[in-house]
């Protein structure tokens, strides 16, 4: 029997094993299916967080954590958790992919989230041929030529940011005038002379053959088609939550969820069921930053020390 599993391996739970391990629970399993680091390793910078002042790729930043937050006993599993259900006996069931399962006390979920798709014509018949969600991974490949990006958020626009240093030009688009990122990362797009914005716009299709993406055809606010040859479009329109481990095989969800489908949280981190905790980019009302997810993480450990110590 585990003391505590934590299920996600990103910034919430890094920092949740970290404070519980230290805390002096022994026998705590964090199961990530990936490399443990989150979705902030497929970011080309980070400069927000306090106490770095260097900025990183996403992928050095989240290095020392692996090497820190495993330092006082926290075990990575790197395996796909299926889903989790509570037992009579107030004890959790960790079911892990390929049949086996794990039984814990207590349960932090950190599963945090993943890229929206957008709903244009050709996005699933060409993602990974030319369209992506990731500028870190796949931007060299477009080195010297020309590509788009979709979105008006702080992903798109840093990213778009980011291939205007390796490629020829960006096309950003946009479905507003306005942008939701961060007035000083407009201001760059703004101020760069490689980055060319398609406002009021949407995308009709992306067009391609075999080998991948050959062009993207856009629709303008008055109604004509732009047609752009790239061989690439990056997309960025949002996250989901990825909340599927809660779901039970009644259909319902483990613990009360918003209506968006993030975990209902307190200041603790604890939901509804004792001994079940979420952290990070999973819950509601989760400002979706780093340092926040770490927070997250290191409280929804602390309040599962508290409850592991009341049951004895
Ligand atoms: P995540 O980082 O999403 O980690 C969740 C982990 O859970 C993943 O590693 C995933 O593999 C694992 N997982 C999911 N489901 C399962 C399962 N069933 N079984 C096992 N493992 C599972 N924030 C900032 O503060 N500053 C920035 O500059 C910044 N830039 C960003 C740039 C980009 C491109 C992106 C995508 C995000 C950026 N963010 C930034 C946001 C930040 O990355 C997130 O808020 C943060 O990573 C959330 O941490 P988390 O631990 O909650 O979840
Ligand atoms: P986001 O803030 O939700 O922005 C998504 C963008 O995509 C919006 O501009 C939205 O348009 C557009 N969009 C949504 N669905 C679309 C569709 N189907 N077709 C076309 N466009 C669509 O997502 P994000 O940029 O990934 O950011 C997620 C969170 O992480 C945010 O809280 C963000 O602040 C945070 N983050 C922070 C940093 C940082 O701190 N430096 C960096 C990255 C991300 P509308 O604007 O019209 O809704």
């Amino acid at each position: 029997m585990l003391d505590l599993a934590i299920i996600g391996g990103g910034p919430a739970g890094l920092s949740a094993g970290l404070y519980a391990t230290r805390g002096g629970l022994k026998n705590v399993v964090m199961f990530e299916k990936g490399m443990p680091g989150g979705q902030i390793t497929s970011s080309s910078e980070i400069e927000n967080y306090p106490g770095v002042a260097q900025v990183m790729d996403g992928m050095s930043f989240m290095e020392p954590w692996n090497e820190q937050c495993m330092r006082f006993g926290l075990k990575h599993e790197m395996i796909a958790v299926e889903q989790i259900s509570k037992n009579a006996d107030n004890t959790f069931t960790i079911k892990l992919e390929g049949g086996k399962s794990e039984q814990a006390k207590a349960v932090i979920v950190c599963t945090g989230s993943a890229p929206k798709k957008a709903g244009f014509k050709g996005e699933n018949e060409f993602f990974g041929k030319g369209v992506s969600t990731c500028a870190t991974c796949d931007g060299f490949f477009y080195k010297g030529k020309e590509v788009a990006v979709l979105g008006g958020g702080d992903t798109a626009l840093e990213e778009a940011l980011y291939l205007a240093n390796i490629c020829s030009k960006v096309y950003l688009i946009h479905r507003r005038a306005e942008f939701r990122a961060a007035p000083s990362t407009t201001e760059k797009v703004k101020q760069n002379a490689k980055i060319e914005l398609i406002t009021e716009a949407s995308i009709d299709e992306v067009y391609g053959d075999q080998k991948g993406v050959c062009g993207v055809k856009v629709k303008l606010k008055d109604g004509s088609i732009r047609d752009l040859n790239v061989p690439g479009i990056f997309t960025f329109v949002g996250l989901d939550v990825r909340n599927e481990i809660l779901k039970q095989d009644n259909g319902s969800f483990l613990c009360d969820m918003c209506e968006g489908g993030q975990v209902k949280v307190n200041l603790k981190m604890q939901t509804n069921i004792a001994g079940l905790f979420a952290a990070g980019d999973l819950r509601q009302d989760a400002p979706k930053q780093v340092i926040c997810a770490a927070g997250d993480g290191a409280i929804a450990a602390l309040s599962a020390l508290a409850y592991i110590e009341s049951l004895h």
